[in-house]
């Protein structure tokens, strides 16, 4: 067992209001009154995430663009010799700002497209401008920091599951590293998940469409297409609603190799746990890091198989890496 990465998530301050994020409100509720973790308490964090042997900080939010000492972090976090990846809505904040926090030592910098239609992904975000503020992002750290990989982030729904291969064209002509794909998670009411019909027209129309798009540009198309099409073992019935792992999920690696940090000290083992707020595994300001890892709460999570892995859509990730050649 080995802590590979950990996600923090330093504010939960946002410049969008996602479709998504709903069932995660009760959560930050409790962030308003409990009060953001200072830089110092941040620091001590990262150097006992570096003894236990992480390599990897995720650094997410809310928007971790608003988090006013992000620079400084982010240079902690690289005085350590760790990996940095953070996760922004390229969206409601000074592009110079990012540049200079990139400059810092930002390895990659993933920003999602939920569609190539403005109004559907600004709809999802429920933010005007989203779209072309995430494209000018884009466009912006390609040319002023060529050392940070440009990533981006889909998730599959109702509400945009005809543009998948538009939105892998419009990857491939940002020159985008790779595009992280899952499906919709946390949407326990069933708003956005797609039917039966619709995902019957995601196998047979949306994925050929996928096929010829990816081909020329991702050397392990076959199998990427073999794992969309397949539905990772599930089916079109337990997809429809919202059943992602029907069967005996355990074991379960993630707790066993990475925890999420929330910005009041909590800490999860995983990001289901953000939408339940049940299971948390302890928090910073009571225990160390090392304490929380080797606890017997976060052993008995490891442990056990809860209901709520059913509905995870973890294990459904798919990564669309491109490789592009110089003609
Ligand atoms: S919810 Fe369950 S299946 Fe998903 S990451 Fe957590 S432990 Fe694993």
């Amino acid at each position: 067992m080995e802590l590979k990465r950990i996600i923090i998530k330093p504010t939960i301050l946002c410049t969008a209001d996602c479709v998504m994020c709903v069932n995660r409100q009760d959560l930050y509720k409790k962030f308003a009154i409990a009060g953001e973790l200072t830089l110092v308490e941040w620091c001590d964090i990262i150097d006992n995430a570096d003894r236990l042997g992480c390599k990897v900080v995720i650094i997410s939010g809310g928007e971790p663009l608003l988090y006013k000492e992000l620079p400084e972090l982010v240079s902690y976090i690289k005085s350590k010799d760790m990996l940095v990846v953070i996760n922004t809505s390229g969206h409601g904040y000074d592009k110079n700002l990012l540049k200079m926090i990139c400059n810092a030592g930002v390895d990659d910098l993933s920003i999602p497209l939920y569609s190539n239609d403005e109004d559907i992904h600004d709809g999802i975000r429920k933010t005007k401008g989203a779209f072309f503020s995430a494209i000018e992002t884009i466009d912006f750290i390609s040319k002023e920091c060529p050392d940070t990989k440009i990533n981006s982030q889909y998730f599959l729904s109702k509400l945009n599951y005809r543009c998948l291969s538009e939105v892998l064209n419009l990857c491939i002509k940002l020159k985008i590293n790779k595009l992280d794909f899952t499906y919709i998670e946390g949407d326990f009411n069933h708003e956005n998940l797609l039917n039966a019909t619709e995902l019957t027209e995601y196998i047979s129309e949306v994925i050929p469409k996928v096929t010829n798009v990816i081909a020329p540009y991702v050397d392990n198309y076959r199998e990427i297409i073999d794992k969309l099409i397949s539905l990772h073992g599930t089916s079109v019935n337990y997809l429809s609603k919202g059943i992602y792992q029907p069967g005996n999920t355990l074991p379960c690696k993630r707790p066993s190799e990475a925890l999420l940090i929330l910005c009041n000290g909590d800490v999860l083992p995983c990001n289901m746990i953000e939408y339940t707020n049940q299971r948390i595994a302890g928090n910073i300001k009571d225990s160390t890091l090392t304490e929380i890892w080797t606890g017997t709460k976060l052993n008995l999570f490891r442990d056990t198989n809860f209901p709520i892995c059913r509905m995870c859509s973890l294990p459904l990730y798919t990564k669309i890496k491109f490789t592009y050649y110089d003609i």
